[in-house]
């Protein structure tokens, strides 16, 4: 393989020799550093100002045009300071209102009025009390008789004392200084069918007459196309540049048929899924490789990766080495303590649990065997990566629920590299579905292995919605399954603005039940319990002896008890989709046909009715995925920790879904074709944010 990867320059070229210091400030908020980045600040929308609108016309709600004569210029204090200049506009009197404003615009318009000037508002008329006022209009004073603008007006995102005139001004001069060469080849222009990147840029900045007001407006424009494959382009070369610079590095080669392993796999607990089975494979075949393996194992709640983790890090047991693997939570790093002890132990495996409910003395203890070897395997939360955790040899890093952690701790884990630069294979894995094409984005730095089949004789949750007008029903639901040897499930409502609320409801909930089930053992557990009380209510749970488990959402992830058949959630209607299906997992593990009672509050806002009806009638995570990302928008479905987010300002994943295979395709045939191309494409767009994606 070719060498791909040289140090991609992140030093922007400043413009501040351009302009003064105050200026450069304020541009570099809006993430312009350079002259290109202004020639890529792209409108967010345009606006129509080609035509006058007499008041009396005035759509409501829609940002209109009007002409007004200057009568009086007003400093109000009423209801709050504001400048409120009152003017006439055919025979309609107007005041255009203004509550941000500076000294400088006061004066403007008291010059127009004794200029005799016109003022051209661009805002929303509203009819209040006193007649027609538009609040804080864009404003232009111009002389009678001057022409309206031809074509649509670009509007800026922008910050605090940077106007739209001053913006447009910079970005004008910057498009007639820069030579707009093409970073792409033509070949591929010409293959998809791309308009040429100056043509595309100059469309969007300086609209024609001509131009389909839709087009550019809804961002379906063929120059908006172009941006947006240059930008997907340049995101996928990115995240590809550190994937490959990563890939450079060494990693210890870690052998697949080390005695513990075959030990282990002649002696499964179950059979392992044919889903399983291959995704195990792709794992086995990068560990023996002398590079660092960068998986994630995405599958489905339920779809059983804890054992597929676990096969792998006997892969580092055998060769001598060590492997480590983090929870999010302690209630789930103790249960992969217990299973990993139950599955390994009898092989003699040496297994640790790093928790918070250690000693000192024991913790320190527990470091020291990670630090001399004698602990093969290392489980705990985010605490295992902190700095008094040295490993004697780490040959593999299991980061389960990976979308819990953020980029830091990402990187704090990168950082464990041991002797000579030889850095440990990582497993990422992750429970929350996504689509291909988001997944194709988001992941681009990183091989993906999906389970994507649940293990045999599973059959699905049944789900019923029950309004809390009929909770006693519930509660009898509750007593029979208890009764009957099963266990339930009761989620607490997740309170957002407060903890110590969220805190009171689990209290109340549970001294709710306790009074109502008197013949029911009821546990319960909440996020600010002490590590020993909540892992003794768990162990309690798991062996039976708590038959009902109130709890608030710290049971969201991972959680495995297979005897549970039962689970309510309360206040249903508040919890996010990928929140519910997490929760919902959390039984049919077993044998026993198992129900998810959502109990909801009416009335139900819009949000609230189409995620009920979607996990009502969807059981396959992918396709709640899907939705749920339709509902939600991408940003906010994964959040702001995947690494990719950051830098699409232009593509819309959920709009955009068609572009992002072809900007992969691309990427991969600039990679191998033109490197110095790639890295100049990478640099228009990205500049100093391709940092982005080094986690
Ligand atoms: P997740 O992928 O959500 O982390 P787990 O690894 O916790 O799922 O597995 C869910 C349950 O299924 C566990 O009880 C696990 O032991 C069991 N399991 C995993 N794989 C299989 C299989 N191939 N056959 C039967 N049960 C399995
Ligand atoms: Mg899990």
């Amino acid at each position: 393989m070719p060498r791909l990867v040289q140090a991609v320059s992140t030093k922007p070229k400043r413009v501040a020799g351009d302009f003064s210091a105050a200026l450069a400030q304020r541009l570099a908020k809006i993430g312009v550093h350079r002259r290109m980045d202004l020639v890529l600040h792209l409108p967010l929308r345009y606006e129509d100002e080609t035509t006058l609108t007499p008041i009396d016309a005035a759509p409501l709600g829609v940002p209109v045009l009007i002409e007004a004569q200057v009568l009086r210029v007003e400093l109000a204090y009423r209801p709050k300071r504001q400048l409120v200049v009152h003017a006439l506009s055919g025979d309609t009197p107007i005041a255009l209102r203004f509550f941000n404003f500076y000294p400088s615009q006061r004066a403007q318009f008291e010059r127009a009025l004794t200029q005799g000037e016109l003022v051209r508002a661009f805002g929303e008329v509203r009819r209040g009390w006193f007649g027609a006022e538009m609040p804080h209009p864009r404003c232009r004073i111009v002389a009678r008789g001057t022409p309206l603008s031809k074509a649509l007006t670009p509007v800026y995102p922008t910050t605090a004392g940077l106007g739209q005139g001053t913006l447009s001004t910079l970005i004008h001069r910057a498009l007639d200084a820069l030579t707009l060469h093409e970073t792409l080849p033509t070949s591929m222009l010409a293959r998809y069918q791309l308009m040429s990147f100056e043509h595309a840029v100059r469309a969007l900045h300086l609209p024609k007459p001509t131009d389909d007001v839709q087009a550019l407006g809804q961002r379906t424009h063929p120059a908006w196309q172009r941006i947006k494959f240059d930008e997907l382009v340049a995101q996928q070369v990115s995240m590809r540049l550190h994937y490959l610079a990563r890939r450079e590095r060494l990693a210890p080669v870690l052998s697949r048929d080390g005695a513990t392993m075959r030990q282990f796999l002649a002696k499964l607990p179950f059979q392992l899924t044919p889903a399983q089975q291959r995704c195990l494979e792709e794992i086995l075949v990068d560990l023996n490789a002398p590079h660092p393996m960068q998986r994630l194992l995405q599958g489905d709640v339920g779809s059983g990766k804890t054992i597929v983790a676990a096969i792998a890090a006997l892969a580092a047991v055998d060769a001598g080495a060590q492997a480590a693997v983090m929870a999010p939570t302690e209630i789930l790093g103790e249960q992969h303590h217990r299973k990993f002890s139950e599955w390994l132990a009898p092989l003699g495996v040496r297994i640790a649990w790093l928790h918070g409910g250690l000693g000192r003395k024991e913790k320190r203890a527990v470091l020291a065997s990670i630090a001399q070897g004698e602990t093969q395997i290392a489980i705990g939360t985010h605490a295992l990566f902190q700095e008094d955790v040295v490993f004697q040899r780490l040959a593999l890093a299991v980061v389960d629920e990976q979308h819990r952690f953020g980029v830091q701790q990402r990187l704090a884990l990168r950082r464990k590299a041991t002797a000579e630069g030889i850095v440990p294979h990582q497993l990422m894995m992750s429970a929350t579905p996504i689509p291909r094409t988001l997944s194709m984005s988001y992941y681009a730095d990183l091989d993906v292995s999906v389970i994507d089949a649940l293990p045999p004789g599973r059959s699905p949750v049944r789900t019923r919605l029950v309004a809390n007008a009929r909770r006693d029903e519930v509660l009898v639901r509750v007593r029979e399954a208890c009764a009957a040897g099963q266990q339930v499930y009761w989620v607490c409502p997740l309170i957002e603005e407060s903890e110590t609320l969220d805190l009171q409801t689990a209290i109340d909930a549970d001294a709710e039940l306790r009074a109502c089930l008197p013949d029911v053992h009821v546990g319960l557990l909440h996020g600010r319990m002490p590590a020993v009380e909540k892992a003794a209510v768990m162990d309690a749970f798991k062996r039976g002896v708590l038959q009902l488990l109130v709890a608030t959402t710290v049971i969201e992830v991972g959680v495995d008890v297979p005897n549970a058949s039962l689970m309510v959630i309360e206040h249903a209607e508040r919890f996010g989709l990928a929140q519910l299906h997490q929760l919902r997992g959390r039984v049919g593990r077993g044998q026993i046909q198992s129900d998810c009672i959502l109990l909801y509050a009416a009335p139900l806002s819009e949000g609230a009715r189409a995620r009920l009806k979607a996990i009502y009638e969807l059981s396959d995570g992918f396709a709640l995925a899907r939705e749920d990302l339709r509902i939600r928008g991408p940003g906010e479905y994964l959040g702001e920790r995947q690494s990719g987010a950051p830098m699409l300002r232009f593509a819309d994943l959920t709009l955009d879904e068609d572009l992002v295979p072809v900007a992969r395709e691309a990427a991969d045939q600039l990679l191998q074709d033109d490197l110095p191309a790639a890295h100049a494409h990478v640099e228009r767009w990205l500049g100093a944010r391709s940092d982005f994606a080094k986690a």
